[in-house]
């Protein structure tokens, strides 16, 4: 097995200690971190061992970020859908584009995303639900990433394209246990295979249990959007008899346990949070998205009853920056002024940097249930991590690291990305895939797909 040393880099570890070493060094052997330690002392441990050694002039070091709801094959309705009320985006945009795609187009969007990811440090993401599941993983393993995959699963509900209405919970089922035979843990074991429930509204009773009992079959993950709109709650009261929403009706049917990935979560009042936490549910927060379309999520308190939250950016056509440092950048800043509007009175203090950064790593992984390898920098775990550049102007002077890498730093800064041992990007370059094709490709896909579906963007102003 190759083994390489990074070494001279500030390391923030997100170990169980929070570790930070100033002038830290890290043995890689094959997938996985060896070692870590001073510098001087992993270089005299293992300089003669080593197959390389690079100097990281200073340079930080991170954990691989983990995006914890993105939807890959949406990439290529990055703008179809902006400044429009949510039944547009839905039923006029976002479902005619994805009705109408091939495996192709999802392949050429997961790459598309895939590259965004890179560039911002992502190493590790879980999807959300979106269209042919095959394309995606062909991606995500020419990519190098790590990915928890699954299909976009609906079985009722108003307004489906025709090719989707008729499907039965039964046909979910039956396709979700075929890709997991063909797709889980593939890739070298970077790729999983979780089910996925697209939102309650588009599911019957019985899809959503069949749902439950297959991921404890398979030992695997269910990925759902919770609790986005008053209206889902709302639904949910008038349809299954219950007091509040989506939240409250999932513990009725023992679905909230801890595989359940809930993205969003807005609407949920003070017993929910608590069923919640005492399920050990895990919450994808994705605070652009939500401003755009969802309201403000109750994450302080969802911290404080100790939920396991997570950050995501959502899907191109609901957020359009796939970048997972935007993110944290906007979850501190959401949080801190959602204070006021809750409270009547401001906080500062609300999810300081340190809260922030974990969402992003180890409560990433935790959010995906592969925190036993991924999440942290910690021997025996794998080598996914990420190189930040704190010497251009975002971030210079850096005189609290953890609070320069949450406020200050741009996608710009993060230069090399390695992921299971290997490099993914390095001097900011994509190694794995042509970059230039690729945005070519996704260019002539998009119009395709767009005229086929027949969707058509209004224009603004006055375009001559
Ligand atoms: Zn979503």
């Amino acid at each position: 097995m190759t083994m390489m040393i990074l070494h001279n880099a500030v390391i923030v570890t997100v170990d169980p200690e929070s570790r930070i070493y100033r002038n830290g060094g890290i043995v890689v052997e094959g997938d996985k971190i060896k070692a870590i330690g001073q510098s001087p002392d992993i270089l005299q441990h293992f300089s003669h061992l080593a197959h390389q050694i690079i100097d990281l002039h200073a340079q930080i070091l991170l954990p691989g970020f983990v995006n914890s709801h993105v939807h890959t094959s949406q990439q290529l309705a990055r703008g179809i859908a902006d400044d429009v009320d949510l039944m547009t985006w839905l039923h006029a945009r976002i479902w005619p584009y994805e009705s109408n795609m091939t495996e192709d187009d999802s392949y050429i969007s997961t790459l598309l995303c895939g590259i965004e990811l890179i560039h911002s440090g992502v190493t590790c993401f879980a999807e959300a639900g979106g269209q042919h599941v095959s394309g995606m993983a062909r991606a995500v393993e020419l990519l190098g990433l790590r990915a928890c995959l699954t299909q976009s699963t609906m079985d009722s509900g108003q307004g489906l394209p025709p090719s989707w209405a008729v499907l039965t919970a039964d046909d979910c089922i039956q396709s979700q246990k075929e890709l997991y035979k063909k797709h889980h843990k593939t890739a070298d074991g970077r790729i999983r295979v979780w089910l996925g429930i697209r939102q309650i509204m588009n599911s019957s009773d019985r899809l959503l249990l069949e749902t439950r009992d297959a991921a404890r079959e398979l030992e695997t993950g269910i990925h759902m959007h919770v609790a986005e709109i008053p209206y889902e709650n709302q639904f949910v009261m008038d349809s299954r008899k219950v007091d509040h929403g989506t939240v409250t009706y999932l513990e009725k049917i023992e679905l909230l346990q801890n595989n359940l990935l809930a993205a969003h979560s807005v609407w949920v009042n003070d017993f929910e949070i608590g069923i919640l936490s005492k399920a050990g549910v895990k919450v994808s927060h994705c605070p652009a998205a939500a401003m755009r379309m969802l309201g403000f999520a109750p994450i302080r308190e969802m911290l404080d009853a100790g939920i396991c939250v997570s950050l995501g950016t959502d899907g191109a056509p609901s957020n359009n920056r796939m970048s997972i440092v935007d993110e944290m950048y906007v979850a501190s800043l959401i949080n801190k002024g959602r204070e006021v509007y809750a409270k009547g009175s401001t906080d500062p203090t609300a999810l300081p940097a340190e809260t922030v950064f974990r969402m992003a790593t180890i409560n990433g992984a935790k959010s995906v249930l592969w925190d036993d390898e991924i999440g942290s920098l910690e021997v025996g775990k794998k080598a996914d991590m990420v190189v930040v550049n704190p010497l251009s102007w975002p971030m210079v002077p850096v005189h609290d690291c953890i609070s320069s890498l949450v406020y200050c730093m741009r996608t710009e800064n993060i230069v090399s990305v390695i992921c299971n041992g290997q490099w993914i990007m390095k001097d900011k370059k994509i190694v794995n895939v042509n970059e230039e094709e690729v945005i070519s490709a996704a260019k002539h896909a998009a119009s395709g797909l767009l005229t086929r579906a027949g969707i058509t963007i209004p224009s603004r102003m006055n375009v001559l």
